[in-house]
Parts: structure tokens; C-alpha cells; sequence
């Protein structure tokens, strides 16, 4: 049933959204069943796929933010059998499984439903299909209303801690939060420490610096790089950019990614290619043992500004410094006093290299030369820098090394640490566990280390569950703890 307009808001509202869903028999956008299905805005009993098998949703899954199926983590019931979990992906038509290409991606394999708006599978689908079209719990006009602005999780799709977690005071919920960040910290520090044991504390770093420059998409390839360092490191300078330009070349020339063709459009880009193979030409049989194949690298949602290349030419500007480790040691031993937003500036300045003639004007090679030079590195990256290798670098040196000083100074600049760029795991963490959309709930999330924490427990708990919670004691931990502190009063 439509509601009637309260008032003339209400009525400009309303008179908007039906221009665009007039037709209540066409086809909805995907947008909005993608918001039906996450709201279950269904007559959730009466379920039935195309092949008439009953369904139940036990939960919908979680909206995906980096490609892939629509929904990840679904719980379904077919008939009575036993609850499977699996993604979802929602298409207006099943032709959309062909037409996007679905059948042939390897990331939707783990599709255990299309959804689709109306109609019957086609004869090459072999998904199970659901069609919502009869199941709506509302005319369509009205749930594009209803659900429109609804971005976040419903309430009652929330994990089973957001309740004692609600419970806890902010200073609790930060005690908890810092809690688990010194375990990941930790955790990463003896990473670095056992690769340490095995190559030597500056290989380890550079081992992690070219880890984190690689991002979620090209850890190991950048690691594989680092690894052969000692193959194909020049001798620094210190100074002269030609160092920095052949350090380049090869570092291009190793990891595959020299294009083998001249663009033919970007007359600078051909410049630096004709110059970068003239060196690369004279190197590559020496190098051919420790050459990754291209393939080892994956752009597809990578942007620009994330490139492979362009990340390999900022280190081939730290290893021309020859000075980047000192800096760094430098760095922690000044008896400073930093306020959180100097402290990431402070590392950002060892970090940031002098303009690149190619790459401060150039995102990759195919790009246009841009009006502006942009940085090579830029500020948020810094902060992942710091948590994931810089400090817990220092730290675990400090701790081997007996010196209690640097160890308490590293942690505290770990604590002040201001918060990193938002990602996908944090927005669903937040969604799920605090039950909130916003990115600083009250004064909570403020620092790296809170952001560290929330991360930790979803690899702790979240991801040895499922979207329903089954077998989690988190809710009950957080429960047990908090009694005893509120009997002592804190
Ligand atoms: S799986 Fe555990 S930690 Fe994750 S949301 Fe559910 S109850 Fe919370």
C-alpha cells in the first residue's frame, strides 16, 4: 500500500520518484533490487526459485564495495536441506549472467543464487535463479521510497556482538579496540622478525616497504622483487637522477612490466620507453633467472594511481637515496614531541622523493601529461606505511635489542597514530560490530590503532563465522569482560 503524503515534502518526494518507476510493470534498476534483496523487503516465507525449490534466507549476505558478486556470504535454506553459504549476485535479467560476462569469470563461481527481477532461466544457465518480481512485501514505487537513502546494514542484520558492544563505554570499547591492535601489531612485528632472522633486519624492511607499495593487489609479486634485491641492486650515488632512471629501467625490466610497445600516442611516454629498453636490452640476459612473468600482476580495479610501475619507480628513488634506512632509525631516536598530525607528517617527509621527470607529470604510461605534477606518494599512504612496516619494524628491533626507550616510544606513536583512509573491511566492521555507518562513531576510530583493532577482530572472529554469527563466542568474551569492570566500577 502507498502511504499518503504527510506534507508538501513528502508529496515533492514522491512526485520525483514516480517519474522515474511510472510504469509499475517495468523492469525496476539493478540498484534497487540490490537494496530489496540487502533489506529483504520480501514475503520471505513464500520464497520459490525458478525450479520451484523453496528458500530461505538465513541472511542475505554482505553488499560488496570491490567487484565481484553483489553479495558476499550469504547463508540460504533450499527446501530442508542444510544451510549453505555462498554470494549472490543480482542481475535484472538472467541474461545478465551472459551478458556480463558471469560465466566465464572465476569470482562468481562461488554463486550460489542469481536473483533476477522476472522471467526463466535461459537454457545455458545453470545457476539457481530466484525472480523477486512476486515477492515484494510492497508495491515497487514504494519500497524505491523506503529504501532509496537505506545505504547501510539493516539493524537486524547486524553481528551478534553490536549489543554488548552498544553496551560498553567509550572507554571500554577503546581499551578493547587497543587491545587487539597490540596483538596485530605484535603479530606483524614477529613477522618481520622471522624474516629477519633469516636475511638480515634492512633486507626485512625493504622486503616490507615494497610488500605494502604492492597493496592488497600486488603483495607478492612487489615481496618476489624484493627478495632478488641483492641480484639486481646498483650501486647508489646518493645524488644524480640518471641513477635513479636506470634503477628504473631494470627495476621495470625485472618485474615484467617494461611495455614491450612504444605507445605511438604519448610522445613522452615513448621517450622514456625507447630509453628505459636501451638499458634494459643490455641487462636482461643477467637477469633472466630472477624476470617475473607479467601475469604475475593484477590491474583489473587498480587505480592509476596505484600502479605497479609507478610504485616501482618511487622505489627505485628510495634505494638511489641510499639513505632510507638511517633516515628512518633517524627518525625514531629524535627526542621530539609530535602531535599525531606532525608525527605523519614527519614520516611522510623521509618518504616523499623530488620530483620525477616522468612520473610526477604521468599516472602510467598510455596517461596524458597532466597539468600538475602530482606526488608520488601520497599522505594516507604513509599511515599504512607506518602501522603495517615502519613501526612495528622499529619495535620488534628495539625489543630484540633489549633498548626499552624506543620500544615505548615506537608504541606510543603507534597509539597517536591518526586514522588511516576508510577501506571495505572497516565500513562492514563498523556496520556489523558497532552498528553504525559513520567513520568516527562518538570519539571512537580516531587513531590507526582503534581502526587496527576492529580489523583484528574481524580476522579473529568474523571470518572463522559466517554472515549469521554461528559459533562465535566474541559476543559472549565481550560479555564476561565487561561484567567484572562494571563491578569494579570502571
Ligand atoms: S561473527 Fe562474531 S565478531 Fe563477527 S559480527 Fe558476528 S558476533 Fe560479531
Amino acid at each position: 500500500m502507498n502511504l499518503p503524503a504527510e506534507n508538501f515534502y513528502a508529496t515533492w518526494r514522491q512526485s520525483c520518484r514516480a517519474l522515474t518507476l511510472r510504469d509499475e510493470n517495468s523492469a525496476p534498476p539493478e540498484k534497487l533490487l540490490q537494496a530489496v534483496w540487502q533489506h529483504q523487503r520480501l514475503r520471505r516465507g513464500e520464497l520459490k526459485t525458478t525450479d520451484g525449490q523453496s528458500i530461505r534466507v538465513l541472511h542475505p549476505g554482505f553488499a560488496s564495495a570491490e567487484g565481484g558478486p553483489d553479495f558476499r556470504g550469504a547463508v540460504l535454506q533450499f527446501e530442508n536441506e542444510k544451510p549453505v553459504a555462498g554470494d549472490v549476485e543480482i542481475d535484472v535479467q538472467t541474461s545478465g549472467w551472459h551478458a556480463h560476462g558471469h560465466d566465464v569469470n572465476p569470482h562468481f563461481k562461488t554463486v550460489i543464487l542469481h536473483v533476477i527481477w522476472d522471467g526463466t532461466p535461459n537454457f545455458r544457465s545453470t545457476r539457481t535463479t530466484l525472480p523477486l518480481k512476486h515477492f515484494l512485501d510492497a508495491p515497487l514505487a514504494e519500497l524505491a521510497l523506503a529504501l532509496e537513502n537505506e545505504s547501510g546494514l539493516p539493524e537486524n542484520l547486524r553481528g551478534k556482538c553490536s549489543a554488548p558492544l552498544r553496551e560498553l563505554s567509550e572507554t571500554q570499547l577503546t581499551e578493547l579496540l587497543d587491545a587487539a591492535a597490540k596483538v596485530r601489531f605484535q603479530n606483524k612485528a614477529a613477522t618481520i622478525l622471522a624474516r629477519a632472522k633469516n636475511c638480515g633486519w634492512e633486507q626485512a624492511l625493504w622486503e616490507n616497504l615494497f610488500r605494502a607499495l604492492g597493496y592488497k593487489h600486488n603483495v607478492w609479486p612487489m615481496q618476489n622483487l624484493a627478495e632478488t634485491k641483492s641480484r639486481w641492486a646498483l650501486q647508489t650515488t646518493g645524488k644524480d637522477e640518471p641513477q635513479i632512471f636506470e634503477i628504473q629501467s631494470r627495476l621495470l625490466g625485472i618485474s615484467g612490466l617494461l611495455p614491450g610497445e612504444l605507445t605511438r600516442s604519448q610522445k613522452s611516454s615513448d621517450t622514456f620507453l625507447r630509453r628505459a629498453w636501451d638499458g634494459w636490452w643490455r641487462d636482461r640476459d643477467e637477469f633472466a633467472d630472477c624476470t617475473l612473468p607479467r601475469a604475475v600482476w593484477r590491474f583489473h580495479g587498480l587505480r592509476p594511481a596505484n600502479h605497479p610501475q609507478r610504485r616501482l619507480a618511487l622505489a627505485a628513488h628510495w634505494l638511489a637515496g641510499g639513505n632510507l634506512v638511517s633516515k628512518i632509525e633517524g627518525w625514531c631516536a629524535a627526542d621530539r614531541q609530535f602531535r599525531p598530525t606532525t608525527l605523519a607528517e614527519s614520516l611522510h617527509e623521509i618518504f616523499q622523493v623530488e620530483r620525477d621527470d616522468f612520473w610526477s607529470w604521468h599516472w602510467t604510461f598510455n596517461s596524458a601529461r597532466m597539468k600538475k605534477p602530482q606526488p608520488l606518494l601520497g599522505a594516507a599512504r604513509v599511515t599504512d606505511l607506518a602501522v603495517n612496516v615502519v613501526l612495528p619494524w622499529l619495535w620488534i628491533r628495539a625489543k630484540e635489542g633489549g633498548n626499552e626507550k624506543i620500544l615505548r616510544e615506537v608504541e606510543s606513536r603507534f597509539f597517536a597514530w591518526p586514522a588511516a583512509a576508510d577501506n571495505s573491511i572497516l565500513k562492514l566492521a563498523r556496520q556489523r560490530l558497532l552498528g553504525t555507518a559513520s567513520r568516527r562513531p562518538a570519539h571512537i576510530l580516531n587513531g590507526a590503532a582503534q581502526q587496527q583493532g576492529l580489523i583484528q577482530i574481524v580476522r579473529d572472529f568474523c571470518e572463522h563465522s559466517n554472515a549469521v554469527c554461528v559459533d562465535c563466542r566474541f559476543p559472549d568474551l565481550v560479555q564476561a569482560w565487561k561484567t567484572p569492570l562494571e563491578a569494579a566500577g570502571k
